[in-house]
């Protein structure tokens, strides 16, 4: 049986008042984020998925430590968390982890179906998930019901939070509270993204077929767009249809470069990582941007900036791969 780890050293209390300032901080802006999304919707919607998602990537190469103290999704997951609650690992915790990969993709193709233009359903939604991260973590241990399984964030911040640029101390779980231990990012970043395995072996695993999938996703969300002007089905068939595409064709030459060269599994997953953020902000940089009336020059310096800030992390995590 699992014991409670008495490992890690206790938060000063500066850390803590200022963890704890900045999580109060996040949470009353999301409350705000959904009010907006009632009461101003437009404006709301625009300020939320062309000026604060765009960031959260970007934060995540830099340490997705940062993101996962802050989120207030994860602060209501741990203030419903209770001593006793259940831990998850093994096949429980495998299948929530594939749920919460599964989810994400439904959700970026909902983005473009009705989340990037209808307010009050996106408001919904996230009370939704504050409610249910609440109530998940009444049931289960610490973070596992939730931020470490289901949360459909988890599988990029695993991602690019890989290689983190920058030591964030995780404010939440100190002492660790083993609630959810196989590989848990908060833990170990490179363990819970690449086992020590070959390259084929890992692609076959539910989150090595993810990163293989998700560059294609990205794509054909970028090549679509919103409903009506594209239609329920072409937007499905772009996004879905670009995962699979990601799937066959980048999982082929993905397997054959890592068997001719013969590269550890961190190497694979770091180029992979690179190629889903480097793709999404080639698009997604120039049109937040543009959103806020901003030139086109400075749409494509920040595109610049980005992927500079992408091929620094990758040198980075190929060089801590060697
Ligand atoms: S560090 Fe990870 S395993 Fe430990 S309590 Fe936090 S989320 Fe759970």
């Amino acid at each position: 049986m699992l014991k409670r780890s008495t490992t890690g050293k206790s938060l000063s209390a500066a850390e803590k008042r200022l963890w704890s300032a900045a999580q109060v901080t996040a949470f009353v802006a999301a409350l705000a984020v959904i009010a907006g999304l009632l009461v101003y919707p437009d404006w709301t919607l625009r300020l939320a998925w062309f000026g604060v998602v765009p960031l959260l990537p970007a934060s995540f190469l830099i340490n997705a430590g940062l993101w996962r103290g802050l989120c207030p999704i994860a602060t209501a997951n741990t203030l419903g968390a209770q001593d006793g609650g259940r831990i998850l690992h093994g096949k429980t915790l495998q299948i929530l982890l594939v749920v919460g990969m599964m989810l994400l993709i439904v959700l970026i193709a909902g983005r473009r179906l009705v989340l990037n233009t209808q307010g009050p359903v996106l408001a919904g939604l996230l009370l939704a998930i504050v409610a249910a991260a609440f109530v998940l973590g009444r049931v289960f241990r610490s973070k596992a019901g939730f931020c470490n399984s289901l949360c459909p964030v988890l599988p990029v911040e695993k991602l690019y939070g890989q290689s983190p640029l920058l030591y964030v101390r995780n404010p939440r779980c100190v002492p660790c509270d083993l609630c959810s231990t196989d590989g848990c990012l908060d833990i170990d970043p490179v363990r819970a993204v690449a086992p020590k395995t070959r390259p084929l072996d890992w692609m076959k695993t539910p989150f090595g077929l993810f990163s293989v999938a998700f560059p294609g996703v990205i794509l054909g969300y970028f090549l679509t767009s919103d409903y009506p002007a594209a239609g329920a089905a072409a937007l499905a068939t772009s996004i879905f249809g670009g995962g699979l595409a990601s799937l066959v064709l980048l999982g082929a030459g993905t397997a054959l470069v890592s068997t001719v060269f013969h590269l550890p599994v961190r190497k694979v997953v770091a180029t992979l990582g690179a190629l889903s953020i480097g793709t999404y902000y080639w698009f997604a940089a120039p049109a937040s941007v543009a959103a806020f009336g901003g030139a086109d020059l400075l749409g494509t310096v920040l595109r610049a900036a980005l992927m500079a800030l992408v091929s620094v992390w990758l040198v980075v995590a190929i060089r801590r791969a060697a």
